[in-house]
């Protein structure tokens, strides 16, 4: 009980330790008491508890704003619409005012749960509520898909990981390939959060690395097979190539990353990326 608590007090105090930096709100926003992480629950299972038509509040991880939205379709996971014009400003002043594809984590509070998922900002198909929102955008729990591919997205699957709070478990337990692509979907998502349980401590610091996570606007990377300099026990070596699209428009980078980790049970570190 009473570490729970402490827990609260300390959630509760970094929100108030982020509120500051927030931009300031146009528009009232309410904050929501984060004392808990989401509970990763199954596509499956989240699609009876929220069925067509259910209206449910969204609640923003990294600030604590939320707002309601509909669910109106989606078969993988929830095509869901602001409720309301005050839910789509709130939605939009989360995304400072510009619509995006970026995923946030968010949690959703249902019938005592309160669950992980990860949202984009970007609206896109139709739209049937009197909103101001032209369209609907997607809400991803743990195991949903996206609609054409039926892949699943591993920017959504890593904020899902972020909501829950298992993103240092999640690392702890990637090989090397997917260590760098936790660093790459956080740049992609301009959200270093997502790439700091795979960068070593002396990286976390690297101003130059902290670079990488402002200003992209959007971003395909693909990563190539392994090199075979070191057998990938205690070093290895992988190399991606970005395209990269910001204020200088386009631009296609190719970067090595050098991963270490202390034994075979220890968990993987980009220690070195070079471009
Ligand atoms: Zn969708």
């Amino acid at each position: 009980m009473l570490n729970k608590i402490a827990m609260g007090a300390i959630v509760v105090s970094c929100l108030f330790f982020i509120g500051p930096q927030m931009p300031l709100a146009k528009e009232p926003l309410t904050y929501f008491p984060i004392v808990k992480k989401g509970e990763m629950l199954e596509w499956e299972k989240v699609n009876k508890l929220l069925p067509k038509g259910t209206s449910f509040k969204v609640i923003d991880l990294e600030t604590g704003f939320y707002f309601q939205v509909q669910r109106r379709a989606g078969n993988q996971h929830a095509d869901v619409q602001p409720l309301t014009h005050d839910d789509t400003a709130v939605l939009k002043h989360l995304y400072n005012g510009k619509w995006s594809w970026n995923r946030r984590a968010i949690l959703i509070p249902v019938k005592g749960k309160m669950i992980a998922a990860s949202m984009h900002g970007m609206p896109h198909g139709g739209g049937a509520l009197a909103n101001g929102f032209p369209g609907h955008f997607c809400i991803h729990f743990s195991g949903s898909s996206t609609h054409r591919s039926r892949n699943i997205d591993p920017s959504h699957q890593l904020m899902i990981l972020k909501a829950g709070g298992h993103l240092d478990r999640y690392a702890s337990g990637a090989s090397a390939r997917q260590a760098v692509s936790m660093f790459l979907v956080g740049m992609k998502q301009q959200d270093l959060t997502l790439a700091k349980p795979v960068l070593s401590a002396r990286l976390q610091r690297d101003k130059d690395i902290r670079e990488l996570f402002k200003g992209i606007t959007s971003m395909q990377y693909e990563i190539r097979k392994k090199s075979t300099r070191f057998p990938p026990i205690v070093r290895t070596d992988i190399s991606a190539k970005v395209k990269k699209y910001d204020e200088n428009g386009k631009q296609t980078v190719h970067y090595t990353f050098s991963l270490e980790r202390k034994s075979m049970t220890d968990s993987w570190k980009i220690i070195k990326i070079k471009q």
